[in-house]
């Protein structure tokens, strides 16, 4: 067991865009002791992990980038491997390999009172000390595979969306999809006509939207690498996004128009099957769960080798060949696909933290996870937590809530570093009128009130996935330190 240790000024977990924006901000004001762990072989985070056939971005690309990095996207909702090859420009443009360290899972961290200071160990027992600690660890990294009677006895290939084996050839196989999210609204159209056969396994059903996606002709293209046309197209999809909130938060009639409509024309416009129809349709209001976009899910859904399943006949045990419905069909398989989603909530951090006094974060977060601006805890004095609890948001793009948190951690770590002092610590009722505020507001959208179970929620009940509110909102208030808020050492 290796014991070696380091000591940095910055440790920042986590090389996906939290990571990576992190370190850029950092070496953006001259700090450059610094480093990044990374449990994988390979930096990047969500785009380099999720390889599955079909991944594609759910905001207009020109605004799921970070500001200051434009970049000739051939279309407006960004695939795969253009997203990788965005991620891979960003990590070369700012040196950050060198910065990385790979294979290096953290297995706990802790904070030292005596030295002021972070521990983290590797599952190794390898340790790295960093004054101040950067969770960028993702909201969406730790996969949930439910554990189906059986699920282990299967003697066919399984693998979740998450972690596609890309060596594994689906061609002319007996394929099961199961879940009807996000993932599996992509992965299904993209192999529903290359597998023998689909069985498409839906415990509830999405509200669907066409997907306005459009292919930049060449002439575009250039006009788009004028910056302040980036910029313009940029400004124009932010403010169009926003208005969503209206409708998740204030409306529902905005959302029956705007939202619901359109669905329910997409449906009937192509599925002709009345009963398929009718499995469909989700019996909850439109948005309470994230919204699909996609012009191409119900024709593959339709498509005469793919069987649909709903929770009428749901999975009843997984076998040695295949998957037994609750009504008794017995189905041969070659391939499980799980596409069953993430621990977004209770999961959000996934190996123990120790703060001032031994106090552990998952007993902090007993009831439910909570952190002021999403970010900062009591007790835990400079640990940053990026895409923490209720910083999630579905009606815009996640790096705009990344780089407005950065505004809020890199205020922090200056203010202790101009000040010469030890560590900043959030106040306990700042903390707490934080939360309480987040909640209430919380009450009024569409996912507390929508009438639906999801993976927003915490097992509490607690909506923790999603901000309850305008992404302006939330960029105001990390751009505007509340030096009352914090204690300082
Ligand atoms: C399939 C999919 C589609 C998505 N589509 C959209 C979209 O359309 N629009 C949108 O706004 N958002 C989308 N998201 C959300 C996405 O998570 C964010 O957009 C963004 O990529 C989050 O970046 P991150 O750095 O916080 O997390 P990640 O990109 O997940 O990076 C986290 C990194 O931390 C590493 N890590 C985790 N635990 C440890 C540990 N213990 N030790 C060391 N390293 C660790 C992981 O290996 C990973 O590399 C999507 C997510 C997924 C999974």
């Amino acid at each position: 067991m290796s014991q070696q240790s380091s000591s940095v000024e910055v440790a920042i977990i986590g090389s996906g865009f939290g990571g990576l924006c992190a370190a850029i901000n950092l070496r953006k004001r001259g700090i450059e002791d610094f480093v990044i762990l990374e449990r994988r072989s390979f930096m990047g985070g969500t785009w380099f992990q999720n390889r599955y056939p079909g991944a594609a971005v759910d905001v207009q690309s020109a605004l799921y980038s970070l500001a200051d990095e434009p970049y000739d996207w051939s279309q407006l909702f960004a695939e795969g491997h253009e997203l990788r090859d965005y991620t891979q420009k960003v990590i070369d443009k700012y040196q950050l390999t060198d910065k990385t360290r790979l294979n290096w899972t953290v297995g706990q961290a802790e904070w030292l009172e005596d030295s002021q200071c972070w521990q983290l160990t590797r599952d190794s027992g390898e340790r790295v000390t960093a004054r101040f600690l950067i969770n960028a660890t993702g909201p969406l990294s730790t996969p949930v595979t439910p554990d189906f009677p059986g699920r282990d006895a299967f003697q066919g290939a399984s693998f979740h969306t998450n972690d596609w084996d890309t060596s594994y050839d689906h061609r002319g196989k007996r394929v099961a999809v199961i879940g009807s999210g996000a993932s599996a609204a992509q992965v299904i159209p993209a192999i529903a006509d290359e597998v023998g056969e689909l069985h498409v396994f839906q415990r509830t059903p999405h509200w669907v939207i066409p997907r306005p996606d459009y292919v930049f002709k060449p002439w575009q293209r250039r006009l788009l690498q004028n910056r302040g046309v980036y910029h313009l197209l940029r400004k124009l999809i932010y403010w169009a996004l926003e208005g969503r909130v209206l409708g998740f938060k204030y409306s529902k009639t905005i959302l029956n128009l705007v939202a619901r409509r359109r669905a329910i024309k997409l449906l009937k416009r192509q599925v002709a099957d009345e009963t398929v129809r009718e499995k469909l349709t989700p019996d909850y209001t439109v948005g309470c769960k994230r919204i699909i976009l996609s012009d191409t899910l119900y024709p593959a859904l339709t498509r005469p080798t793919t069987q649909l399943h709903d929770k009428q006949n749901g999975i009843a045990r997984i076998t040695e060949r295949g998957i037994v419905t609750q009504q008794g069909q017995t189905i041969d398989l070659d391939l499980i696909v799980y596409s069953t989603g993430f621990d977004a909530t209770d999961g959000l951090i996934s190996y123990p933290v120790y703060g001032r006094g031994g106090v552990a974060l998952r007993d902090k977060w007993a009831t439910f996870p909570r952190a002021y601006l999403g970010t900062a805890v009591p007790d835990f004095p400079n640990l940053f937590i990026v895409t923490g609890p209720n910083t999630g948001i579905g009606h815009t793009s996640a790096l705009f809530i990344i780089e407005s948190q950065m505004l809020y951690i890199m205020g922090c770590i200056d203010r202790v570093r101009r000040k010469n002092s030890k560590s900043i610590e959030v106040r306990p009722d700042a903390e707490e009128s934080y939360t309480r505020h987040i909640h209430s507001e919380m009450e009024r959208t569409v996912w507390k009130s929508g009438g639906c179970n999801s993976w927003y929620q915490s097992k509490s009940g607690h909506v923790i996935a999603m901000f309850p509110g305008f992404s302006f909102t939330y960029r105001r208030w990390t751009n505007n330190f509340r030096a009352d808020d914090h204690r300082i050492v």
